[in-house]
């Protein structure tokens, strides 16, 4: 340690004087090296600044696992998921996840392994718009036609991911604004956007805006119909980021997946509804037909073929192994028992929520366990009033924000509820909602209200 323990005048300096009197270091690396412990508490202090995830409302993403899994992650940190050839059960692990979903999102029976692991949907995402964007490309090579002209048709109610991938692989984004008072897309929304340079349609399962499907169905029958009357072969893919852990419990008989002819490829986020802790991500196809070989990428080890395609590299086996102990745990029943735990709470928020004669309800069925709401326009407020009162009053994460275009006039809140958000929270959220609408129509009224003593972190 190069620290000094003592002032020249012989007095101790105490960790607190040493330390935490000290900004912490912020732009260049620390000469010295300090302690683990120093290290640990400027690390832990600064983290108090941030929010609770036990009470961000406002993700998607999973704050709580069991200690169990946590213990399997933990475990696991240091093994390096990329090195097939070190940790060949890893790869296997990870392949099941992949069949099991393949199985889950009814796949028929498919010899070879039709997907892969990835740090998240995005990941999932990049890849499976490459492939539908390679298929295109060989097609057309084949036909003798051109291949500069590429596009990809959506809604506005996807995630910016999409945006994303058009802008950075050089594809036209086709996207269609949603009908005033609709936050979904259908097929007659879509159709009169596809050509013979379309590379595929996407259609969303759980959206990030209010939770509620497209019409996958009606754009599976609209493509199987433009190949037969124009010969156009496009194909769908499903971002089931959310939805993909959801809606096959809860609704089995929802047919948004491989039941569906041109649905070739589905994307799933582990890390949201999989129940494991941020970054897993999973991209399943099909069959083997979507997988252009231009994507894949061949190694040889101890004599055998490896073949990968990813876009990332390296990344720990720690998240993908902690799905596989999931499915292992909590079966099919147990994600079933789960998604109606969650909906049932969802449920119990939304009638609360529908006495309050400030809000308005959005949404309809099939959606995600979360209740979206609007302030009414008759209100002396707003949302983005609401949800600063309720992190105020409790430290509670809300969103507000405005829905795509064209009703991007309409400011909503979303309130996820997920496994951890017991009835007990949502009880209390619900009656914290209440009292800051209260106080918010009583100060627009202009009345004094009494300012709220801060205790301690306001737990
Ligand atoms: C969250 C989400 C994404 C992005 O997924 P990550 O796993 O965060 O990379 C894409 N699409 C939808 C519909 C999402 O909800």
């Amino acid at each position: 340690m190069a620290i000094d323990e003592q002032q020249p005048d012989g007095r101790d300096l105490t960790f607190a004087e040493r330390y935490f009197t000290q900004p912490a270091p912020v732009r260049e690396m620390p000469e010295h090296s300090r302690d683990p412990r120093v290290a640990l508490s400027v690390l832990e202090s600064e983290m108090l600044l941030d929010g609770d995830p036990a009470k961000n409302l406002a993700t998607f993403v999973t704050t709580y696992m069991e200690p169990e899994a946590r213990y399997v992650i933990e475990n696991n940190l240091h093994r390096n998921w990329i090195d097939h050839a070190e940790y060949p059960r890893t790869a296997e692990i990870a392949n099941r996840c992949v069949r099991m979903l393949h199985h889950l999102f009814h796949g028929v029976h498919c010899p070879e392994v039709p997907g892969t692991a990835t740090a998240g949907s995005s990941e999932a995402v990049m890849l499976g718009a490459l492939a539908m964007k390679w298929r295109w490309k060989n097609a057309r090579e084949k036909a003798g036609k051109p291949v500069d002209k590429p596009n990809l048709v959506y809604g506005a109610d996807v995630h910016v991911v999409w945006d994303k991938f058009c802008r950075y692989f050089d594809v036209e984004p086709r996207q269609v604004n949603l009908p005033r008072g609709r936050y979904t897309v259908g097929p007659d929304d879509l159709a009169p956007q596809i050509d013979e340079n379309t590379i595929g349609v996407v259609a969303v399962v759980g959206t990030t805006f209010t939770g509620e499907c497209d019409d996958v169905a009606g754009i599976d029958a609209m493509l199987r119909h433009l190949a037969s009357t124009r010969g156009l072969d496009v194909p769908m893919h499903v971002d089931a980021a959310s939805g993909g852990f959801v809606f096959p419990f809860s609704h089995p008989e929802f047919e948004w997946d491989f039941r569906l002819d041109t649905v070739k490829s589905i994307n799933v986020s582990g890390h949201k509804f999989g129940l494991v802790y941020p970054g897993v991500g999973w991209l399943v196809f099909r069959d083997e037909n979507q997988l252009p070989e231009q994507l894949v990428f061949y190694e040889d080890y101890l004599g055998e073929r490896d073949a990968t395609f990813t876009l990332n590299f390296s990344g720990s086996s720690a998240f993908i192994l902690a799905q596989y102990y999931n499915f292992v745990r909590y079966g099919r029943q147990g994600y079933a028992s789960l998604v109606r735990a969650m909906d049932r709470n969802s449920d119990a928020l939304t009638e609360r929520l529908a006495a309050e004669d400030a809000l308005e309800l959005v949404g309809g069925e099939p959606r995600l366990p979360l209740v979206i709401a609007r302030v009414r326009s008759d209100e002396d407020f707003t949302g983005t009033d609401l949800v600063a009162e309720l992190a105020q009053r409790r430290a509670w994460m809300v969103p507000a924000y405005q829905l795509p275009p064209d009703n991007d006039d309409q400011q909503i809140i979303r309130i996820l509820v997920k496994v951890n958000q017991s009835r007990e929270l949502a009880d209390a959220l619900a009656d914290d909602i209440s009292a800051s609408i209260a106080d918010l129509r009583r100060r627009a009224a202009g009345h004094h209200v009494h300012k709220r003593v801060h205790r301690g972190h306001g737990y």
